[in-house]
């Protein structure tokens, strides 16, 4: 995967780069490169908030981490996403059910609410100031989903005893989004939104603080696998007992069994020009976060400097679409018309590391070496989770990591070559689906 998409043209990076407190240059980073023969425990790849999560709690717990970064932290999804914290998981709970049986699934869904509580707890813990808010809303354009939404409604509270989530009316819906595009929402107070690049900065101070040591501009080239892991970067080499690949999308020629499994694909935000507490309060009176439930979908949120952040769109192409900018205008002014006078100031893209279920793909390559990849675009909470559960695993308590490790993934099909056309078709189908 190529990695395109500088992360400087983003409205994280920028806002990062201007706040008086945490003032990181977002595409040079500030973390040494790693150079020379180094021995640690447990060597972490990629500083996105997997990654961060994992060495920080291997850290608390005693272990000496080395997180290696190819770039700088947050230049992932971590450091671009829509920011949107939500409960669940990617794959459906039927679809989970079917995989894994009943039990795994319903033990995935609580976990999927402690990862929400957990985001939580990081943020009060290490005083992370990452603008979060309460209040998620998934909302309905056609009255086909409304008929999904009631289902799920029932779904959480029957089966799964998730009483925080609950159905709005198209009435009741307006007090959290004014577009007439839609029929009716599902609002959960658990789930919300934060500065995705501020929280994953956050974390990896955590982790610094515990004794982690982080490198940026380090990227792994290889690793030798054996009794201890050997990893080599350009510049060095690390040997230790366990390393934990967190590189998401971009992991390619590093462990090509893992590449296989998953599909990088492109999505695109933009974030307007600041608006005013008063004109942005008029569209989500709530401050609540925004998502309809189309295959492809359009999200979005108030920033704390009162712009609206708009992300959808998704590309299989690495490179990034031509006329970005006016193409997801175009979209924002579906839903929200009164905003014709508005510019765009920023418009940036990452990629989603998709599995062919959609479900999270985390497990082991040997004894000593796991992974967590495969958000599929729900991974803002989860990746926390993940590293927590990944430092359990090392630690001899697996149990909760292996509930994950057990869903069955698949490579996608049409080996190197034609793994994107087959892809583009599928989605096609979903597109069209959309549509309809
Ligand atoms: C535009 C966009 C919007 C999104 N919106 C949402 C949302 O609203 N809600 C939600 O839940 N999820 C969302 N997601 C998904 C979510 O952001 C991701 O699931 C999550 O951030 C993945 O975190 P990660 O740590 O696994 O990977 P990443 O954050 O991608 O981190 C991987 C890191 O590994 C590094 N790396 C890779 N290879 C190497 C190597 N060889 N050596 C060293 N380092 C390496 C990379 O440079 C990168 O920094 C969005 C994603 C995108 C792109």
């Amino acid at each position: 995967m190529r990695l395109s998409y500088p992360p400087a043209s983003s409205y994280y990076a920028a806002s990062i780069a201007s706040s008086a407190t945490l003032a990181i240059d977002a595409a040079k980073g500030h973390r040494e490169t790693l150079r020379g023969e180094h021995r640690t425990d447990v060597v972490v790849l990629g500083g996105g908030i997997a990654g961060c999560s994992a060495a920080l709690h291997l850290a608390k717990r005693g272990y000496r981490v080395t997180l290696l970064e190819a770039r700088v932290v947050g230049f992932g999804a971590s450091g671009r996403s829509g920011g949107q914290t939500i409960f669940g998981l990617a794959a459906s709970q039927k679809a989970l059910i079917d995989q894994i049986g009943r039990d795994d699934a319903r033990r995935l869904f609580d976990l999927s609410i402690e990862a929400l509580d957990l985001t939580q707890s990081l943020i009060r813990e290490y005083a992370i100031d990452c603008d979060y808010r309460p209040n998620h809303v998934h909302v309905a354009t056609k009255s086909r989903h409304l008929v999904e939404l009631d289902d799920w409604a029932r779904e959480l509270h029957e089966e799964y005893g998730y009483t925080s989530a609950r159905l709005l009316n198209r009435d009741e819906l307006r007090a959290h989004v004014q577009s007439d595009r839609y029929l009716g929402g599902l609002i959960d107070s658990r789930s919300g939104h934060l500065h995705p690049l501020k929280f994953t900065q956050g974390v990896a101070r955590a982790a610094e603080a515990a004794g982690a040591e982080l490198f940026e501009n380090s990227a792994v080239l290889r690793y030798e696998d054996g009794p201890e892991v050997l990893v080599h970067t350009a510049q060095g080499s690390v040997r230790c007992a366990h390393l934990v690949l967190c590189g998401n999308a971009y992991i390619g020629a590093v462990a090509p069994t893992l590449a296989r499994r998953i599909l990088g694909v492109g999505t695109y935000i933009i974030a307007t020009e600041p608006l005013g507490e008063e004109r942005l309060q008029s569209l989500l009176p709530s401050n609540a976060a925004i998502a309809d439930i189309n295959w492809i979908l359009d999200y979005f949120r108030r920033s704390a400097d009162h712009r609206l952040l708009f992300g959808g769109r998704v590309s299989y192409s690495a490179v990034q679409p031509p006329r970005l900018a006016e193409s997801m205008r175009h979209r924002m002014m579906r839903i929200f018309p009164a905003l014709a006078d508005v510019k765009v100031a920023y418009a940036w893209g990452g990629f989603l590391d998709i599995t062919m279920s959609r479900a999270p793909d985390f497990g082991r390559l040997s004894a000593n070496v796991f992974y967590l990849q495969g958000f599929s675009g729900h991974g803002m909470t989860l990746t926390g989770l993940a590293g927590k559960l990944v430092a359990e695993a090392i630690a001899g308590t697996a149990e909760r990591f292996d509930v994950f490790a057990r869903i069955p993934h698949r490579d996608f099909p049409g080996g190197r070559l034609l793994r994107r056309p087959s892809l583009m078709m599928a989605m096609l189908y979903y597109r069209l689906r959309d549509l309809l």
